[in-house]
Formats: structure tokens, sequence, C-alpha cells
């Protein structure tokens, strides 16, 4: 799976590949169907050989302690930036990472993972340069995604006093911050999250984004364990906030 194996295919595509089937448009300049199928063979292989049980106990069932909330994008890979292993981390990606009250298929992750894995953490990562806020805030016409965006577009005009005191970068930076806040207090709000709460059970919400260009994690510091932690922690995110909007003027 690494990336020499990774050149090396590729340097044999650009010499024509004999393995690259027709599925294939010859003249692509990254890893095709084979190679991925190739990867996963040998990174199955590579496990077995250090640890012969490792699939035979995983597929028993799993356990992980922690839920992912975060963009489709794919250079924001879950499990590789948090290095955690298969099994460890329960995943729901898409377009923002975002919480929607009527999206049955995100609350349904979230209540599995809660009432059923019994997660100890869940955590909402949005990034910097996100292509979904970048497009809601150009208010581009994509299709379908446009609905699923006016989410964001909700968030622009509700902080707007906040965000018009920013410069353009400074505005999506901070937008995609807001991002992650809203949705992690939407999501301490959800109906599931309330009752897990309400009947003690051990459950902490975090809110982070994603730097595409330095691979780190900024903690926004909306961490929550509480109804009362949540909405500390939520006024507080969006104070400080504000505070950086004002050193601005
Ligand atoms: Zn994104």
């Amino acid at each position: 799976m690494g990336s020499n194996n990774h050149n090396k295919d590729h340097h044999n595509h650009i010499q024509g590949n004999p393995s690259c089937s027709s599925y294939c448009n010859k003249n692509h300049t990254n890893a095709c169907i084979e190679d991925i199928i190739k990867n996963n063979t040998e990174w199955a292989e590579n496990i077995h050989k250090h640890d012969p049980d490792f699939f035979q106990r995983l597929s028993q069932n799993q356990t992980p302690r922690f839920l992912w909330i975060g963009c489709s994008d794919s250079r924001v890979p879950a499990e590789t930036l948090t290095g955690l292993e298969p099994g460890e981390l329960f995943v729901h990606r898409n377009v923002a990472n975002l919480v929607v009250h009527t999206d049955l298929n995100c609350l349904s992750v979230v209540q599995y993972a809660v009432e059923v894995l019994k997660v100890e953490h869940i955590i909402v990562c949005g990034h910097y340069n996100c292509g979904g806020i970048v497009a809601a805030v150009e208010n581009k016409e994509l299709g379908l995604i446009d609905n699923w965006l006016l989410n964001i577009r909700d968030l622009l005009f509700k902080h707007a006093g906040l965000l018009g005191h920013l410069s353009k970068e400074k505005r999506m930076n901070a937008l995609c911050e807001i991002n992650v806040i809203e949705q992690v207090y939407n999501l301490g709000h959800s109906t599931i999250m309330q009752s897990a709460w309400k009947s003690g059970q051990n459950l902490s919400i975090h809110g982070w984004v994603y730097g595409l260009d330095d691979g780190k994690v900024n903690d926004l510091e909306i961490s929550a364990r509480n109804q009362s932690t949540l909405e500390q922690a939520y006024r507080r995110a969006i104070a400080k906030l504000e505070v950086h909007a004002d050193k601005e003027d």
C-alpha cells in the first residue's frame, strides 16, 4: 500500500500496464481499479502475517470507543489521520459534516453508535477549505446538493454580523469553524444525545477542524459531556470567534 508501490504501478501504467482492464482509461495518472485491488490483497496478507488471528477476531464483533462524523472529502481520511485501526472508529461522513435533525441516515448512525455500541466519544470533524462551504458561500448551482448546502447558507446568515468583519479567506476559515460548532450543538440537542445524557451515559462530543495544508486537527474546545457543558461550550466558542472578528476591525 506504500506510495512506492503506488508510484511503481503508476510508472507501469504510463508505459501501458498489461493488467489494466477495459474499465480503465489508460491515460490516467493515478491509481486504477486493479491497483487498489492489488493494494488490498497486500494489505490483508501483511496484517495476517503479523497477526494471524486479526481478521478472525475482528469478524466476531466491534467495540469502537469513537464515532467520527466528518466530511466526505477524499483528503480527510478519518482512520489514517487519527492513527486508528480497523475496529476502533465508527464512521459517518457526508458533504460538509452536517448533523441535520431530519437526516435519518446520520441519526441512525448516531443512535446505533450510542445505544448499541456504547461509544464514549463522538468527534465532529470539519476541515478548512471545505468545498461544500465554499460552494454554499458562493451560491454555486451544482444541482441536488444545493439543497443540502442550504444548511450552511443558514449559518452564513445567522452569523453574518461576525463573518462580515472578516477578510474573504478568514471568513471561509471562520465559517468552517462555526459549522463544526453548530453541528456539535445540533448533535447535542438530538433526542439520542439528550436521553443518553439523562440516563448518565459516559459520552462526550468534540469539535475539530482539520487543516488540509498541515495534516493537523484544530481542537475548537467545544467538548461537552452533558447538556450544561454543551451550552457553556457553545457560547464560549462563538464568543471566542467574535473576539477574533473584532480584532480585525
Ligand atoms: Zn469538506
